[in-house]
């Protein structure tokens, strides 16, 4: 290539961040990587096992962390950037007054937002002690600790909430999350390996298993791990005297309202898009879409590809997505970073 090295800045060190940096500098771009936190790997860092194999999430990032020792890549941690523009035939990252870097093209890696579930009152999450969400779950599952109530005791009844925070108009989220459905099944196994005698119920509007193998951990969840499942949307939850919780709902499939005591409820929290997009959004540099996810310039054709000619994106800033099809589209925004340079010579 004629004019190598181009200089490309990725915006997000989570996991579609290192697959894009790794593949450019491969290819024999420079890269420059900037990460908001101290460390790179994004929200996987939090996360306990893997669906769909149980699969441990640090070997995955480390597998990428290796990579960004590249010669080509310089990686930034502890710095958001802020705002995007372009500045004649570079475009110009910011990050507040204290960092300003001009490259030849951008990769937006910024990924997704937890959605609050303090928002969805009627659950009382943050109200009653009891209420966690499976992100809660997650990083309790990875620090190793027991599974025990607040006050400390074994819960012998769990409610698993599918949809908190999506496909709820009322929370101003229409869409569906996607990687929740089977995050429940995936926490619910891992519960009943950890407490055999707890009796785990999973309340939910529709499954959506979009995974190959997800219908057989469904299966599997339901024949081996004596999951229960239940069509019906939690209305609301109240806590009683004793810290545990009593649970309203319909059971949809049988048309008839539905109320059941648990020890604990876990809240499947929606994703929701990136705080950064607005920041991202605000000079026109790029668009978002309805949900307010980085709009591509064309679904079917160039998914990678902003509004804006030279950002490309890549991950959950696009859409809610599971690890293997995020480091799938890592690997695809790079082949079109490629083209692109190869256009222009
Ligand atoms: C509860 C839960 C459990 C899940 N479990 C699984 C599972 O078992 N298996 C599976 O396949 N998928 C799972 N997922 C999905 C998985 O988390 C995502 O596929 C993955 O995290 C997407 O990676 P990403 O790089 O796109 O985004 P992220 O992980 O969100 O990384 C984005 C990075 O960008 C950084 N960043 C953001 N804005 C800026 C900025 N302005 N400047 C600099 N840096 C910035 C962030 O700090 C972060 O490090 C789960 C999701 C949830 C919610
Ligand atoms: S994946 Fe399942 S839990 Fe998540 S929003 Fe879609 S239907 Fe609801």
């Amino acid at each position: 290539m004629m004019n190598k090295p181009r200089h490309i800045a990725v915006i997000g060190g989570g996991i579609a961040g290192m697959e894009t940096a790794s593949r450019l500098a491969q290819a024999g771009y420079k890269i420059t990587l900037i990460e908001k936190e101290r460390i790179t790997g994004g929200h996987l860092t939090q996360w306990s096992h893997l669906f769909p194999d149980s699969s441990d999430p640090a070997i995955v990032v480390s597998r990428l962390s290796s990579a960004l020792s590249h010669q080509n890549i310089k990686v930034i941690t502890s710095t958001e950037i802020t705002d995007i523009s372009k500045n004649g035939q570079y475009f110009n990252l910011k990050s507040g007054s204290e960092m300003s870097l001009n490259a030849d093209a951008i990769v937006v890696t910024s990924g997704f937002h937890l959605f609050d579930a303090s928002r969805k009152e009627e659950y009382g999450y943050g109200l009653f002690d009891n209420v966690l969400t499976s992100a809660d779950l997650e990083l309790m599952m990875k620090n190793e600790k027991p599974i025990r109530t607040a006050s400390g005791k074994k819960p012998r009844r769990i409610a698993i909430i599918h949809c908190v925070g999506s496909r709820d108009a009322k929370a101003g989220n229409t869409y569906c999350s996607k990687v929740c459905c089977i995050t429940g099944i995936k926490q619910a196994i891992e519960l009943n390996k950890r407490l055999p005698e707890c009796e785990i119920f999973c309340f939910y509007m529709d499954l959506r298993l979009y995974g190959s193998s997800f219908d057989g951990l469904y299966l599997t969840a339901q024949q081996k791990h004596k999951v229960q499942f239940i069509r019906g949307r939690l209305s609301e939850a109240a806590e009683k005297p004793d810290k545990s919780l009593q649970i309203k709902a319909e059971d949809t499939l049988s048309g008839r309202p539905l109320r059941m005591d648990v020890d604990m409820i876990i809240l499947l929290v929606g994703m929701e898009p990136g705080i950064s997009h607005n920041n991202f959004s605000r000079n026109g540099s790029v668009q978002l879409d309805e949900n307010g996810f980085l709009k591509c310039k064309d679904v079917h054709a160039a998914r990678n590809l902003t509004t804006q000619t030279g950002i490309f994106m890549a991950g959950t800033c696009i859409c809610p997505m599971s690890v293997s099809e995020t480091l799938e589209n890592a690997r695809s925004a790079a082949l079109e970073v490629i083209n692109y340079f190869e256009r222009k010579m």
